[in-house]
């Protein structure tokens, strides 16, 4: 039996019984990774000899029942941008590739109560800047279903990961998108959960009105428990809410009868490719097979949503940036004469294209004489998205449609035009400018085999019924 096929909860059950010791779990995601990663570089940085220990102290906890839930012992990639304490933490940039954090993230550390074991730091797009993982400054990751495309992004090496058995579960991060479009192009299942549920304490920021961790797995079952498992109410997250129930796996139930389903028609128009557009509609078919109420409505202002995303993400990430510059974090440049100087190179030196377009964009929008013009009316076009998502889901519990408009594509196609790549986040950044959850999951394959993913999102909090929606489509079909 291969190990590293099975589901995070699978594992768990077999490592609980007995059956599979935490130390071979960890040695049968290592092998995996070393026969595959010269191919597929899906991680910057591996925790090899540390998950050793790791696994030896977990093991003694779950012998003794001090560990008894169902994440205990099993092996996990996290994406670069979560602090790891003592881990290399890079964001995948030259500006962080020698920053050691001297904590750990909240969500991590959620994870590490339960026993997970870190296998390593996945490689994503610089900052999350980005939707194929090229922009890394580590090198790119591979589709593993097919080597010369994508992974998608930013979460691109946490998604490849998943799909390739290289870990068992990843954490990924999505401000527009990074968790729900590669899970798309790879395969798996990844949920963004509503803004405020998981804690951003550690996450290195992006648009931190719009960044949220969220779990990547194999299957919905293990999304719902490891969204579980990292949420909290976090007092050090400013942004962080405490929720009235944290029980996703309620979710977990095989009924959709009465559910009522909207499909947006301005998400099956023009841009979308065929072969997606039919399985997403498949996908809805079979939903209403099981009982569920399916209507097209017009949701409005998608137009509005990409330029909106990008001045907001681009200013808040212009600011957040700010504090990478040579002093306290990372690289410095080698000859500077004066301090302004030092900061300059340290900045022109580290930080890659996309971050620095991103800087710039944001630094511009924010400025006196632009700010109205640009900044406050994004700002205003975002409350405007919000409700016309709360008016669609006065009449709709969920929301179906693609998560990006085509399959993986191949490498250069989207990374070589900005504006391409910023527009194919059509489907997925308006959920995070509402600060809804979603989910993708697996539906189906293009003629290449390629995969593709149904979106499905829910109102603020309620990720149970989201749950309850994605579980329910899973039974229908096997896992790709
Ligand atoms: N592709 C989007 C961007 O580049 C989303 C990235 C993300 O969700 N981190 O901003």
């Amino acid at each position: 039996m291969d190990i590293t096929k099975m589901t995070a909860l699978a594992l768990g059950k077999k490592i609980r019984q007995k059956e599979i010791s935490v130390r071979e779990a960890v040695l049968a995601s290592q092998e995996k990774i070393k026969e595959q990663e010269e191919s597929l570089h899906c991680y910057i940085t591996l925790n090899t000899e540390a998950a050793l220990l790791q696994a030896d102290k977990v093991q003694k906890l779950i012998d003794n029942k001090s560990l008894t839930g169902p994440l205990a012992g099993v092996p996990v990639a996290i994406k670069d941008n979560i602090c790891t304490k003592d881990i290399l933490t890079t964001c995948a940039s030259k500006i962080l590739s020698n920053f050691i954090p001297p904590y750990s993230a909240e969500a991590y550390i959620n994870l590490e109560r339960q026993g997970a074991i870190l296998l390593g730091k996945t490689n994503m797009d610089e900052f999350a800047m980005g939707s194929t993982t090229e922009t890394s400054a580590f090198g790119i990751t591979k589709n593993p279903h097919d080597t010369s495309r994508v992974p998608g992004g930013s979460s691109g090496g946490s998604c490849a990961a998943v799909a390739a058995d290289e870990c068992f579960y990843a954490l990924g991060s999505d401000t527009g998108g990074s968790i729900r479009q590669p899970s798309s192009f790879c395969g798996v299942t990844g949920i963004k959960p509503t803004y405020g549920t998981v804690s951003r304490y550690g996450l290195v920021a992006y648009g931190s009105s719009l960044d949220q961790i969220g779990p990547i797995a194999k299957d919905v079952t293990d999304c719902a428990v490891i969204l579980e498992a990292i949420s909290s109410y976090d007092p050090k997250d400013s942004t962080s809410v405490k929720r009235d129930s944290y029980d996703f796996t309620a979710g977990l139930v095989n009924d959709v009868k009465g559910l009522k389903i909207g499909l947006p028609k301005d998400y099956f128009g023009e841009g979308l490719d065929s072969q997606v557009s039919e399985s997403i509609l498949a996908a809805a078919k079979e939903l209403e097979a099981k009982g569920a109420i399916l209507e097209e409505f017009d949701l409005g202002l998608v137009d509005y949503a990409i330029p909106a995303y990008y001045t907001i993400a681009s200013a808040e990430a212009s600011s957040n940036l700010a504090r990478f510059d040579g002093v306290k974090y990372g690289y410095r440049t080698e000859d500077a004469d004066e301090l302004h100087h030092m900061y300059k190179k340290s900045r022109s030196e580290g930080f890659g294209p996309e971050v620095k377009r991103r800087i710039m964009l944001g630094s511009f929008v924010l400025s006196s004489g632009y700010y109205d013009a640009y900044y406050l009316k994004a700002l205003r076009t975002k409350a405007l998205i919000k409700q016309a998502f709360d008016k669609a889901f006065d009449r709709y519990d969920i929301i179906l449609g693609p998560a990006a408009p085509t399959t993986a594509p191949k490498f250069g196609e989207l990374v070589s035009d900005p504006i391409k790549m910023y527009l194919s986040d059509i489907y997925t950044i308006s959920t995070n400018l509402a600060g809804l959850p979603g989910i993708s999951v697996p539906c189906g394959k293009d003629h290449e085999g390629l995969p593709i993913g149904v979106q499905m999102l829910a109102k603020c909090f309620d990720e149970k019924t989201l749950i309850r929606a994605a579980y329910t489509y899973e039974q229908t079909r096997e896992r790709v």
